[in-house]
């Protein structure tokens, strides 16, 4: 059976996931439409595992456990490569924040200290999102969620952020991407498979944690770039390039951003400016790499 002809398709070129048990305006499934459809349109001999709440909760076989797919992928690739077929296979593994990240953490980062042959590829919603949308290492400063509520503030530490962390570990190719910027992360995603180990994480809205309007998850998905919270970049072979570039006219203010989404419904004018600050900082930062790290690595 090839690629284009697993069951759950529908269509011999359909590589859609089905929707029957993610939410209405569930950006992680709308990204991993796009994902698997870029990666089984280039690589035809890849593998994809892992499982994340709207992207492969159902239709994918899992990398591993909770929090252990980096040792369940190791488990896998040291499986295929006991009978001798590693050569013909290119791992990928399709998974969540919350169970790679923060659980996962460790399991996770001692894959690309051991240079395992395997591309990541994160559908990052911000939240336990299948656990009742508590938050997790990488929900964003004043969202409100299932324990900091918008009575207290929302949540009152910044997001971890582990893409720029990522430029600093073994990886050969790193990179953010987001559903709206369709070309930038198809073209990420061949990159990714085509230069392992490596990383992509994928910003993605989540209908139940963010709280908008279904129809709104792609606008949101523009917004998250366009106010400059999640610039998008890629890092590879010395490299670092911004690769989607916000024009002045096109650019937003965070509030554009945040008032479509009721995670934010109790945000303070004092906290804004905060999340303005942090997106100036998180942007002067993807400057001063962009304009220091221009040269490719001698090999
Ligand atoms: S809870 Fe969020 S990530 Fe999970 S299926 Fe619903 S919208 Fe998608």
């Amino acid at each position: 059976m090839t690629a284009s002809e697993k069951s759950f398709w529908n269509e011999s070129n359909n590589y859609f996931l089905t929707a029957t048990e993610q939410c209405r305006g569930c950006g992680s499934l709308l990204a991993a439409k796009h994902i698997l459809k870029a990666i089984y349109e280039s690589t035809p001999n890849a593998m994809v595992f892992g499982r994340s709440c709207g992207g492969g909760r159902s239709e994918l076989q899992t990398g591993g456990r909770i929090g252990v797919d980096g040792s369940g992928m190791m488990g896998i690739q040291a499986a295929i490569e006991a009978r001798g077929a590693m050569d013909d296979r290119t791992l990928i593994c399709l998974t969540g924040d919350g169970r790679a990240l923060e659980m996962g953490a460790g399991d996770f980062l001692a894959s690309f200290d051991r240079g395992q042959k395997l591309t990541w590829i994160l559908l990052d919603n911000q939240a336990y999102a299948n656990a009742g949308s508590a938050a997790n290492a990488l929900t964003p400063f004043g969202a409100s969620t299932r324990i900091f509520t918008s009575e207290s503030g929302g949540k009152p530490t910044m997001e971890r952020e582990m893409p720029l962390m990522m430029v600093f570990s073994q990886a050969r190719y790193v990179a953010t991407a987001a559903p709206a910027y369709v070309h930038d992360l198809a073209a990420k995603v061949k990159e990714a498979v085509e230069n392992q180990p490596s990383y992509l994480h994928v910003y993605v809205p989540c209908q139940v944690s963010w709280i908008y309007s279904p129809e709104q998850v792609v606008e949101l998905s523009r917004r998250m770039v366009q106010t400059g919270l999640s610039p998008l970049w890629s890092y590879k072979n010395g490299v670092f390039k911004r690769t989607v570039k916000i024009s002045e006219s096109k650019k937003r203010p965070v509030q554009d951003f945040l008032k479509l989404q009721r995670r934010y419904e109790g945000i303070t004018a004092d906290d804004i400016k905060v999340l303005e600050d942090h997106a100036r900082r998180k942007n002067k930062m993807v400057d001063a790499l962009e304009s220091s790290l221009n040269e490719p690595d001698e090999v």
